[in-house]
């Protein structure tokens, strides 16, 4: 069913079956309570290149104008055409523009003063340029330049969907996409507090590369302009999501420890016939065997488990695997052997074993591909957020008492 390229299983993702839901129209209670009030802008401090150890980047203004100021004073203003190399000494930033030395200072900043400001930096030792929004920081950390890009939630959202999504998606997809993005965004801002920035750009926080240039990602985030979801009308939930449950979701107590009220295992047929819906791996059997010895070694026997493993069926909300009277976490199994899903069955042909899984990714909260085809059966946003996230409401950030921004 679903011809669009895949691109969202491989990456991060933030997953036992408990409720079936049958008719899921009619088995949860959502309440949406989007007001229509003026949502003010967010913004947010996010890490670049912040794996990468800069010793210098080119700085470009790309539209708007920029204010350059250094250790609090303004140095000079620029715009598209001007060049800036950000190098560092020792602890200081070293700021030159071509064929001149402008100075040594503890940190530079450049403030978009326009309508819309965006710049392009480029890495020295980097042949790719990456296009940001809104304001950049440069101070040297340790031994290396640390970049941060202050920019507005709005646009920080857009940048991740194209990383978290792909840029050819169902427009009501984007739209799902941007809420949880936003969601998890702004109630992990504590994350690199002691680091001095809210957000780093890679898989820890949500992966962001810069500007997003796809005009439907960007009518997503304006179309769901603050929108958040919470639990209890207060409380940001953990928009956990994952690519392709595999038929089933899990309890978020099944795989982490703690028993989220809105991160419920439940049915989910969309899915199915998704790219990422079935994989399969096999193993000579002696290593197999091999493996299985070595983790029971660490393990206590369980008389409890005696179920056999060997079966054709996985068993969706199957959590452990049961050999020889020893209780392997599947979570275990799946990051030792790089598995796709901890949903699988387990056969044995002769001197190999095959898993034969279901799924990608941990399986709690949103199914992606799911989510993606119920976009193009025509779903909105609202009831795709209501099928996997269970008792939650659609709320604008700014009337959160906590966002501080009241
Ligand atoms: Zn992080
Ligand atoms: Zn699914």
């Amino acid at each position: 069913m679903n011809t669009l390229p895949y691109i969202r299983g491989k990456m991060n993702e933030r997953g036992k079956k408990t409720h079936r839901r049958e008719t899921f129209f009619l088995s949860f209670i959502f309440i949406s309570l989007f007001y229509a009030c003026p949502v003010q802008s967010v913004n947010i401090s996010v890490e670049i290149y912040g794996d990468k150890l800069l010793k210098a980047a080119i700085f470009a203004p790309f539209t708007g104008r920029y204010i350059v100021q250094a250790d609090g004073k303004t140095i000079d203003t620029c715009a598209k055409g001007s060049v800036f190399e950000i190098g560092m000494m020792h602890d200081s930033v070293v700021l030159k523009a071509p064929g001149r030395m402008i100075g040594i200072f503890s940190e530079v900043h450049f403030r978009g003063c326009g309508d819309r400001n965006q710049f392009n930096i480029k890495p020295l030792a980097a042949t790719a340029t990456r296009l940001y929004d809104d304001d950049l920081t440069a101070t040297v950390n340790g031994t290396s330049l640390k970049l941060v890009n202050m920019v507005q939630a709005e646009h920080y959202i857009a940048g991740v969907i194209e990383c978290e999504a792909g840029r050819r998606r169902p427009p009501e997809y984007f739209k799902v996409q941007a809420i949880i993005c936003r969601t998890y965004a702004l109630s992990n801002l504590a994350k690199h507090i002691a680091d001095g920035f809210e957000l780093c750009d890679g898989v820890h926080c949500q992966v962001y590369r810069g500007a997003a240039t796809t005009p439907a990602v960007i009518n997503a985030v304006s179309e769901t302009k603050g929108m958040v979801l919470v639990y209890q009308n207060s409380q940001l939930i953990v928009a956990a999501f994952h690519s392709n449950c595999g038929g089933y979701t899990l309890n978020s107590e099944d795989v982490w420890s703690a028993p989220l009220p809105y991160l419920k295992a439940i049915r989910d047929t969309f899915c199915l016939n998704m790219p990422d819906a079935r994989w399969k791996k096999t193993f000579p059997a002696e290593e197999w065997n091999s493996y299985l010895k070595k983790k029971e070694k660490n393990l206590k026997p369980d008389s409890l488990r005696r179920e056999a493993y060997w079966d054709s069926i996985p068993e969706c909300s199957r959590i452990f695997l049961y050999d020889r009277g020893y209780t392997i976490p599947l979570k275990e199994i799946r990051a030792d052997l790089n598995l796709n899903s901890t949903y699988f069955s387990i056969a044995k042909d002769g001197n190999e074993v095959t898993l034969h899984g279901r799924g990608f990714g941990h399986r709690i909260g949103l199914c992606q591909e799911g989510a993606m085809h119920m976009a193009q059966l025509g779903y909105n946003f609202r009831q795709i957020l209501n099928f996997y996230y269970t008792g939650v409401q659609l709320i604008d950030y700014n009337i959160l008492p906590s966002s501080g921004f009241n």
